[in-house]
């Protein structure tokens, strides 16, 4: 598809925000949109490269209610865009070997239940006996959510471009925003390499590369690169259908099925902020380690596959939801590494915003870009 000349919006970057936010302003009837995506398929950037975990459990209010609206919206995905995404509920266990992590979570399921979601408080006892096949000694607790699981990202990316396209969404890839122009405070056109679209409104969705299309606007936004990696293993005939997402808070280590076999990543807490997507071996070694350490039967595991790609951290680890100072230049970013659960609600609290003003599925305005100025940041206490 040629790339049209003019837009009455364009959306830049086509992972799951880009694409949410395109079918949901089309399905209100917004007409003339266009969503850029720089690379050679839709949903090759951190969307295509998550873990595709899918959890009620956070420690903030907001982003709990974020999970009760967007999680079901997964739920109705096949009914409702035609796509299967495969959401396997096969709950979120988290482990505390502390005792301020325990009682942290202990917090967290005070919250997750005053909000209607059915998360359970586990003891050491009980965090060993649901996972025999790990080395546990030092679990203090655990947390348990069966509604938690893992969806396919790449299925709900396509599902919303083809969905979007077919109400008439020109969503294009291999077109990169080089440029935002701009006439007195408000947005006039975007810069492409194919040429200028003109518009007089951007929605950035750009995830890790926020930031930087922010700097093409004069936007300051507050959302840095940081690598993740993970591998899976071949099949491992002992890991159960039903075994859960694990997660050794502490170590930021997990585990989860995918296969036949595990899906096994950990956060690098030195890991320095930058655009490098390629797998640092040496923090893999860690990783298996780490991972062997809990789970001693991988010593017989070997590696089927593994990548990396981008965290797109922002100060609070809380998305970006709005406007700026900039008139019609608007952001859905930010979401530190737990966004791809979040996408479908987060593409319809921007077709709202964009149409209307105003967030009316749910109330995100405290998300705004201005918070970071003003001292307003809610820190999440559940980031992996
Ligand atoms: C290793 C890893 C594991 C994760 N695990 C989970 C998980 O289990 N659960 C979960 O919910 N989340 C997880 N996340 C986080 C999740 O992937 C992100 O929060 C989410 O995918 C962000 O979506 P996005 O659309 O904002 O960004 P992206 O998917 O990165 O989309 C942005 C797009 O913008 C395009 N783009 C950038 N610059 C330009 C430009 N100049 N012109 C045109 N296009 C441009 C990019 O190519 C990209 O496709 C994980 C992330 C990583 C890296």
């Amino acid at each position: 598809m040629d790339t049209p000349n003019t837009a009455d919006i364009v959306i830049i970057g086509g992972g799951v925000m880009g694409a949410s936010a395109a079918y949901h302003l089309a399905k209100r009837g917004m007409k003339n949109i266009v969503l850029l995506e720089k690379e050679e398929f839709f949903g090759t950037g951190a969307t295509g490269r998550c873990a595709g975990g899918v959890r009620y459990q956070f420690s903030t209010e907001i982003n709990v209610k974020l999970s009760l609206e967007s999680l079901p919206m997964i739920e109705r995905f096949r009914e409702e865009i035609g796509q299967d995404v495969n959401y396997r509920k096969c709950g979120y266990l988290l482990i505390a070997t502390y005792e301020k992590d325990a009682t942290t979570f202990k917090n967290n399921v005070e919250l997750q239940n005053r909000l209607g979601v059915p998360t359970q408080f586990l003891s050491g006892e009980e965090v060993r006996a649901r996972l025999p096949l790990m080395k546990l000694e030092d679990a203090m607790a655990g947390t348990f959510n069966p509604k938690d699981g893992i969806v396919d990202p790449n299925s709900v990316v396509a599902g919303y471009i083809s969905a979007a396209q077919k109400r008439g969404v020109k969503a294009v890839t291999q077109v990169e925003v080089t440029g935002i122009c701009i006439k007195g405070d408000q947005v006039e056109a975007v810069e492409t390499a194919q040429g200028q679209i003109q518009t007089h409104m951007v929605l950035n969705t750009a995830g890790p590369w926020a930031g930087r299309i922010g700097q093409m606007a004069g936007v300051e936004i507050p959302i840095v690169p940081v690598r993740r990696q993970m591998f899976t293993t071949n099949p491992l005939k002992e890991i159960p259908e039903d075994f859960p997402f694990v997660i050794d808070f502490a170590q930021s280590l997990y585990f989860h099925r995918e296969g036949e076999g595990l899906l096994i990543g950990m956060s690098n807490q030195n890991e320095k902020p930058g655009f490098d997507q390629n797998v640092d071996e040496e923090f893999e070694f860690a990783n298996l380690e780490a991972a062997i350490e809990r789970m001693p039967l991988l010593e017989r595991a070997s590696r089927a596959s593994h990548w990396a790609g981008l965290y797109e951290v922002t100060p609070d680890a809380h998305p970006i939801f709005g406007g700026s100072n900039l008139k019609g230049f608007t952001i859905c970013a930010g979401f530190s590494g737990h966004g791809f659960m979040h996408g479908p609600v987060a593409g319809k609290l921007m077709s709202e915003y964009v149409l209307d003003g105003t967030f009316s599925t749910l109330d995100v305005s405290m998300l705004d870009l201005a918070r970071f100025e003003e001292g307003r940041l809610i820190k999440e206490y559940n980031v992996v």
